[in-house]
């Protein structure tokens, strides 16, 4: 690239016209409404897009990464260099014999909604999980004992070395929180997903499961723009209690404060800053490491200049 910007204009804009937006600020793509500009943003409305996207960026060389919901990522103040692509392919198809077929923008409450109204049973768990299916698929999202490991039956993923294929549940690798995805070094894509759910469920007992989930959720978790948990739990073990038991909530930095309901929860309280998750983030692994000898490793993912690993 010789120094000189990338060409997105040329390039994505005969693909997303309007929806290529250059400098934009990526707050308004993420659930805990924070975030710097990336330099170019492509929100992209088709499984065919989201594809034609990637395969750009990465024929270009230029630096990309996908946005489905911005639930599970930090993005740093600064932003990112490079282009985001936001995820709205959003095509669901779900069928009475159990098979769920949806593009992998879809969003993951909405796909669990219409699996009731179908009958299906299996995906009430994921009621309270905000976040796209794909997110969901390359995270392995789970609650209430049950996650996407449990569903999956296979999720179509292009890389830039192999072209599209669809991968069975196998090697998807799936572990606590984690997959082959996750784990990569090298780009890829989901484009979509096919679930296998169990059909001719009673749409009341499933509507009545997921209200369930719901209430525990108001019960136990706090409200306010936050990131959902901030740390895995550590084997037999909760991060919330560690930090709880090093005495650390409602500790605040700036904007945000460790959650004196439950301490896995780091909220922003209005007019937060990444950095100021960042040195709270940092703070709760160190008390908790000095006072317990145990390392919490970072449920989110962080994105973006000048956010150096956790
Ligand atoms: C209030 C709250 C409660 C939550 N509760 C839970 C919970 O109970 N259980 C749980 O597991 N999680 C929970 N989360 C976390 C989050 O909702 C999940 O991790 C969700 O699956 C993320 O989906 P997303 O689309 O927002 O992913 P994003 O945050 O947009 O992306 C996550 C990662 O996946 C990558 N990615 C996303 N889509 C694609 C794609 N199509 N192709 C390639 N890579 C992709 C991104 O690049 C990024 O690396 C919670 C979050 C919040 C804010």
């Amino acid at each position: 690239m010789g120094g000189l910007r990338p060409d997105y204009e040329r390039l994505l804009r005969p693909l997303v016209g309007d929806r290529l937006l250059l400098d934009e600020p990526l707050a308004r793509y993420t659930v805990a409404r924070l975030g710097g500009p990336a330099d170019a943003v492509a929100i992209v409305h088709s499984g065919a897009e989201l594809l034609k996207a990637a395969q750009l960026a990465w024929a270009e060389g230029w630096p990309v990464r996908i946005l489905g919901g911005g639930a599970n990522v930090l993005i740093s103040d600064a932003g990112f260099r490079g282009l985001v692509i936001v995820n709205h392919a959003r095509l669901v198809n779900v069928s009475f014999s159990g098979l769920v077929y949806a593009m992998s923008g879809a969003n993951l409450i909405g796909v669990v909604r219409q699996c009731i109204e179908r009958r299906l049973a299996g995906l009430e768990w994921a009621i309270g999980i905000p976040g796209t299916l794909g997110g969901a698929v390359v995270n392995n999202a789970g609650a209430h004992g049950g996650d996407m490991a449990g569903c999956v039956n296979k999720a179509v993923v292009a890389t830039p070395e192999d072209g599209m294929h669809e991968w069975p549940l196998e090697r998807l690798e799936y572990a606590y929180r984690d997959s082959a995805l996750k784990r990569r070094e090298t780009p890829f894509v989901v484009v979509a997903a096919e679930l296998r759910l169990t059909s001719d469920a009673d749409p009341d007992a499933l509507r009545a499961r997921a209200d369930e989930f719901t209430a525990h959720r108001k019960r136990t978790q706090p409200p306010g723009a936050s990131l959902g948990s901030m740390f895995k739990n550590p084997p037999g073990d909760y991060a919330g209690r560690l930090i709880e038991a090093a005495g650390l909530k409602g500790a605040r930095a700036g904007g945000v404060i460790i959650s004196p309901v439950h301490a896995n929860f780091f909220i922003n309280t209005g007019g937060g800053a990444a950095a100021d998750y960042h040195a709270l983030i940092r703070l709760a692994q160190d008390t908790v490491r000095e006072r317990f000898g145990v390392s919490l490793e970072l449920e989110i993912e962080l994105l973006g200049e000048g956010l150096e690993s956790a």
